[in-house]
C-alpha cells in the first residue's frame, strides 16, 4: 500500500511475533516444522492438567489454541508436537527481536515477550514513509532471528494493534491516519480494548455486533450505559486513542534506605528518617529521570522481620513530598505495638522514564523542567508539522542555562 501519509500524524506501530513459542521450537527443531505443534503442559495421554501456552497454525486448524485446557487440547490432536516450554530461549530472542527495534526508534514501549509498540514518527527521514518502516522491521525480524513477525501500522496505538492482527500470520496492516473508522467498522466489537464476553454479549443484545454499530451510537447513550468507560469505548470506536507509546526503562525498582546504628522505637524519630530517605530518593529518580506509580514502604523490625507495604498510583511520580506521605501513611498503619525498628526505605516501581513519549526524539537526555518544552513541542508540531521546529536549537537557546551541567546519569 503507498499513500501519504498526513505530515501531522503520528507514526505508530505494533508489532506481534507470530506463534512466538511455537515459531521458536521449530526454528530450533526443524523436524517439527509443518506438523502441528503444541507448547505448554504435559498432556499425559489426555489426563495432564495445565494449559496450551502456544500453538503452531497446523494445531491451529484443530481448534487448539492459547490458554486451552491441555486435556482438551490432546483430545483434538492427539498426534500432534506436545513440547514443554524453554523460556529462557524465548527470552534470548525476545531480547535480539526488541534490539531491532530499538535500532528503528528508541521510543519502544514493551508489551509482553513478544509484542511491542513503536513510535516511529521521527524515523520517516531515515526510513522513509511508514510502511517502508514496517517492512525493513519485518525483514529485519526475518533475517536476524528467522523467525516472522505481522505489524500493524496506524497514528495510534489502538489501531496499531488491531491491524497487527488482522493479516497474521507474516501480516503488515496499515490503516491510514483519516480511514480509521471505516476500517474498525466491520469489526467485531470484541476487538475493542476491554470489551470482554459479558460486556460484548450486553451490547450484542442491544443491536451492536460490530465497531461501526457502536461508532454510529450516541456517545450520551454508551456513557449512560457505563459510565466513563462508555465515553472511552465510544473514542475507540471511532478510532479516536490519544495515549502515548511509553517508554518503560529496563530497570525496575529504585529505593533508598536506612539502617539504625541501634534499633529504634521513636516513632517520629523514624518518620523524620522517613523524610529524609524520600528526598534522597526522588533527588536520585531525578537525575536519572525516573517517575514511577508503585511506592514501596520497606520496614525491618528488631530481630530481622521484615515487611513491605506498597501503594499503585494513577500517575508516575518522584516528587520528595508524594513519596514521603505515601511512606509515613503506611508506617502509621503498621501494627507497631511498641516494637523497635532496625531499618527503613523506600521503593519506587513499575517505572517510565520523564517524558516517555517524547525522550528519545531529542536524541539525548531530558531533565524534568523539559517536559514542559515537550508540552509545548508537541503543541508546535502539532499546529506547524515537524519540519517548522528545529529542536536542537530549541534545546540549547531556552532551556539549558548557560553553565549548568548536562544531567550525568545514563539512562538505563
Ligand atoms: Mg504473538
Amino acid at each position: 500500500m503507498q499513500a501519504n501519509w498526513p505530515p501531522n500524524a503520528r507514526i505508530i506501530l505494533h508489532i506481534d511475533m507470530d506463534a512466538f513459542y511455537a515459531a521458536v521450537e521449530e526454528l530450533d527443531q526443524p523436524e517439527y516444522r509443518g506438523k502441528p505443534l503444541v507448547v505448554g503442559a504435559d498432556p499425559k495421554g489426555g489426563h495432564g492438567r495445565g494449559v496450551v501456552s502456544t500453538a503452531n497454525y497446523p494445531a491451529r486448524k484443530f481448534g487448539i489454541h492459547s490458554a486451552m485446557p491441555i486435556s482438551q487440547a490432546y483430545k483434538r490432536c492427539p498426534h500432534a508436537i506436545f513440547v514443554r516450554g524453554r523460556y529462557a530461549r524465548y527470552s534470548e530472542i525476545s531480547t535480539q527481536v526488541m534490539d531491532i527495534l530499538k535500532s528503528f526508534s528508541p521510543i519502544i514501549q514493551q508489551i509482553s515477550i513478544d509484542e511491542a509498540f513503536l513510535d516511529a514518527t521521527g524515523a520517516t527521514n531515515l526510513y522513509g514513509p511508514p510502511q517502508y518502516i514496517a517492512r525493513k522491521i519485518k525483514d529485519a525480524i526475518r533475517s536476524q532471528t528467522g523467525l516472522t513477525g505481522s505489524v500493524g501500522v496506524a497514528a495510534n496505538k489502538f489501531i496499531a494493534k488491531v491491524a497487527s492482527d488482522l493479516e497474521k500470520p507474516d501480516g503488515l496492516t496499515v490503516c491510514l491516519p483519516g480511514s480509521e473508522q471505516t476500517f474498525l467498522a466491520p469489526l467485531p466489537i470484541r476487538k475493542l480494548w476491554g470489551v470482554g464476553e459479558k460486556t460484548a454479549e450486553k451490547l450484542n443484545k442491544l443491536g451492536m455486533k460490530t465497531i461501526g454499530d457502536i461508532a454510529n451510537v450516541e456517545q450520551g447513550h454508551l456513557m449512560h450505559m457505563f459510565g466513563k468507560w462508555g465515553l472511552h469505548l465510544w473514542q475507540l470506536s471511532r478510532g479516536i486513542d490519544s495515549r502515548a507509546v511509553e517508554q518503560f526503562t529496563t530497570r525496575k525498582s529504585i529505593s533508598e534506605e536506612t539502617t539504625f546504628e541501634e534499633d529504634v522505637m521513636d516513632y517520629a524519630f523514624v518518620e523524620k528518617t522517613l523524610f529524609r530517605i524520600a528526598d534522597r530518593l526522588s533527588r536520585s529518580m531525578q537525575r536519572k529521570n525516573l517517575k514511577g506509580r508503585t511506592v514501596t514502604l520497606k520496614l525491618r523490625w528488631q530481630g530481622f522481620e521484615t515487611h513491605t507495604r506498597s501503594k499503585t498510583l494513577n500517575e508516575y511520580v518522584n516528587d520528595a513530598e508524594t513519596l514521603r506521605s505515601i511512606a509515613v501513611r503506611q508506617f502509621r498503619a503498621m501494627s507497631r505495638e511498641g516494637r523497635r525498628v532496625r531499618l527503613v526505605g523506600i521503593g519506587v516501581s513499575q517505572l517510565n522514564t520523564v517524558g516517555g513519549e517524547q525522550l528519545s526524539l531529542f536524541g539525548h537526555q531530558q531533565s524534568p523542567q523539559n517536559e514542559k518544552l515537550e508540552s509545548l513541542l508537541s503543541e508546535l508540531k502539532a499546529k506547524f508539522g515537524d519540519a517548522v521546529i528545529t529542536r536542537a536549537a530549541l534545546m540549547e537557546s531556552k532551556i539549558r542555562k548557560p553553565g549548568s551541567s548536562k544531567n550525568e546519569d545514563s539512562k538505563n
